[in-house]
């Protein structure tokens, strides 16, 4: 059974209520302060991959990286560290997610379909109207000629369209494919129904490099919906006239318009990662001199806005130095072809957002509202649940370590056909258990920031009671692959050195005094629920161990989510079935298979309260029915065939 059953290679650690923002940097500073540094050992316990990027490496089939080196030798760049250990301090601390500083916009396709309208901009403003034939006028692709998209049209008596700049009458063309036989006319203008924000036209233009980064993809050059950019900057410039004019589709959900240039489309959420971080409780990145958490007054920070002082940004008081490998020999695994990494999906809100509590029945949810679809078989129509909805991320996203890892599950395995693509590169690892050195010092700490970031740094390691359910070593994930197992390295505290002003002979000296790491407390993780989720996730588990942590993940394969057919597939048919067998595959079927989408799993908790009642954290894979499936296609095809023969005729 457990060969059906699989661990997305992430989880989440849970954010507390409130985020730790309380630290005032103008206030005096009472207490000891330390300079010094700690000198720490890294071992990489999986194969490791940091790839040296090159300027002529940049082109646009498959590519190969070697691992960094400096003299020939492998190093990790002291980036690379702090990036990982800061990430954990801000775990510790409670503090604040600093890698969510941009405005990035989630966004999700939906099948039901929008309204036609109108953007018009009337003096410095913007404004929806409605269209004023309230079904759109299809007119036939051949009747069009070689008109632009978004002309001014009329009809000439034989049917045909001729550009008419005195018209109501809008050809719009929208995204070009075979199958379409009709565009639309939009007819101004009907009733104005509300005034939109700059807000409303910025998530616009995000659904517009959508479609553009998608053509980025498939074809050189920004084709889609190039026409609409370039009218929409030119609304932008225009004051009145012609140019302020734009035919636009529109959802209006909860309060908030979805505007885009296609009838079927992404919604580009008015809730942004930045956004909802702060409604979680404050975690969005700190700003405010005044009010720090405690990681961005020890790392620093570049966000800070609205204080009388005029100063923008705080410096670092810790740096990390490159580590050097320690270890000789024979370094790398010849260069292969890694699997395919993908990217963050934030789109698979299953995963990225906790299941709503409320009392009411839905069918699936989103970063803006919750909803359920229309009864009928025909209509696509979402009815917004109305109620209260902050939407609750999933937290802080951190890779597990793969038990009995091979590093050959890594490649792409050798019996593929195509082994080196576009989509995946080809790596230079570093072997298992090399062993690197490096220094982080620190300039002006408190006791306590210098005793948070040693946790960060091993963990608190060193005082893990073998009896405990959280009885193994944890470890960082560091470099490229995470997600394929890569990257799992132990850090080891080897020695704590401070610097001590000393008079000798009259004169001031500098003395290094070292810190004893069993003099530091343990740390105080069991009962708080973040802590343990992070432990959990960054738990080593040797092959051989069988306590209670490990059985609740041993005997899984750590994947991507997968769909499995439903009947063995012939070696002819594996190409065929290649994306019937993707992984994006179980995401469909998990929310239904059809148009109208139904949420079902979730990704599982990391967290428990109960010793003697631990779940699951596994996921089940989807059967596939391939035959079903390919059926469909071959349908779709004959369907195709069949239009593009009568355009023949
Ligand atoms: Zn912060």
């Amino acid at each position: 059974m457990k060969d059906k059953q699989f661990i997305n290679p992430y989880n989440f650690v849970t954010l507390d209520k409130k985020c730790a923002k309380n630290i005032n940097l103008l206030e005096n500073k009472a207490d000891d302060r330390l300079t010094g540094y700690i000198e720490c050992e890294l071992e990489n316990l999986t194969e490791l991959f940091i790839p040296e990027i090159s300027e002529n490496e940049k082109n646009e089939g498959h590519q190969k990286f070697h691992f960094i080196t400096k003299d020939g030798k492998p190093y990790i760049p002291g980036s690379s560290l702090r990036g990982v250990i800061r990430s954990v301090f801000e775990t510790i601390t409670n503090s604040c997610l600093v890698t969510a500083d941009d405005d990035s916009y989630f966004h999700k396709r939906y099948s039901d379909p929008s309204k036609p309208g109108f953007i018009v901009k009337e003096g410095n403003k913007y404004y929806l109207y409605k269209n004023l034939n309230n079904n759109l006028k299809n007119v036939d692709k051949n009747k069009v000629g070689n008109l632009q998209d978004l002309s001014r049209v009329s009809k000439r008596q034989d049917g045909t369209l001729r550009f008419d700049p005195n018209s109501n009458d809008i050809l719009v063309k929208g995204e070009e494919n075979f199958q379409k036989k009709s565009y639309k006319l939009f007819t101004l203008i009907g009733d104005k129904l509300t005034e939109l924000s700059q807000s409303d036209i910025a998530r616009l233009k995000e659904v517009l490099l959508l479609y553009a980064d998608k053509s980025l993809n498939k074809a050189k050059g920004h084709k889609h919906y190039k026409t609409y950019w370039d009218a929409l900057k030119k609304l932008e410039r225009s004051n009145g006239g012609k140019d302020s004019y734009l035919p636009v589709y529109y959802k209006y959900i909860n309060g908030v318009y979805y505007l885009s240039p296609a009838c079927i489309t992404r919604e580009v959420f008015n809730n942004t990662l930045k956004q909802l971080l702060k409604l979680n409780g404050g975690y969005d990145p700190c700003d405010n001199i005044k009010a720090l958490c405690p990681a961005c007054s020890l790392f620093g920070t570049t966000n800070l806005t609205k204080n009388e002082e005029n100063i923008t940004a705080i410096g670092s008081r810790v740096r990390f130095t490159d580590a050097h490998i320690e270890t000789t020999g024979d370094y790398f695994l010849p260069m292969a072809p890694l699997k395919e990494l993908s990217g963050p999906k934030l789109s698979s809100v299953e995963f990225y957002l906790f299941k709503p509590e409320v009392n009411a029945k839905y069918d699936a949810y989103n970063y803006d509202y919750i909803f359920t679809w229309d009864e009928g078989k025909n209509k696509q129509t979402k009815t917004a649940l109305n109620v209260p909805y902050v939407p609750r991320l999933r937290g802080r996203k951190y890779y597990w370590h793969h038990i009995d890892f091979k590093y050959e599950d890594a490649y792409v395995p050798l019996d593929e056909e195509e082994r080196e693509t576009k989509r995946n590169i080809s790596a230079e690892l570093l072997k298992r258990h090399n062993k690197f050195t490096f220094r982080v010092y620190f300039d002006d700490v408190t006791k306590t920031e210098l005793t948070n970031l040693i946790y960060a740094l091993d963990f608190d390691n060193p005082n893990i009671d073998k009896n405990s359910y959280f009885c193994h070593p944890r470890a960082h994930k560091i470099g490229m692959g995470k997600p394929l197992g890569l990257g799992s390295c132990l850090i080891t505290i080897k020695s704590i050195n401070v610097r001590e002003i000393g008079i000798v002979d009259g004169k001031l000296v500098y003395e290094i005094k070292q810190l004893d790491r069993k003099s530091f407390p343990k740390l105080e993780f069991e009962k708080n629920e973040s802590l343990r989720e992070l432990f959990e996730l960054a738990s080593y588990i040797d092959t051989s161990s069988n306590d209670k942590m490990a059985q609740r993940r041993k005997g899984y394969k750590v994947t991507y989510p997968f769909v499995y057919p439903n009947r063995p597939v012939k070696p002819e048919e594996k190409k065929k079935l290649l994306n019937d067998l993707a992984s994006h595959q179980w995401f469909r079927l998990n929310r239904g298979g059809g148009i109208k989408e139904y949420i079902k799993l979730t990704l599982p908790k990391v967290g428990f309260s109960n010793y003697n009642n631990i779940p699951p954290i596994h996921l089940n894979a989807i059967e596939q029915n391939i035959d079903k499936d390919n059926n469909k296609n071959n349908q779709q095809k004959q369907k195709n065939n069949l239009r593009s023969n009568q355009y023949k005729k």
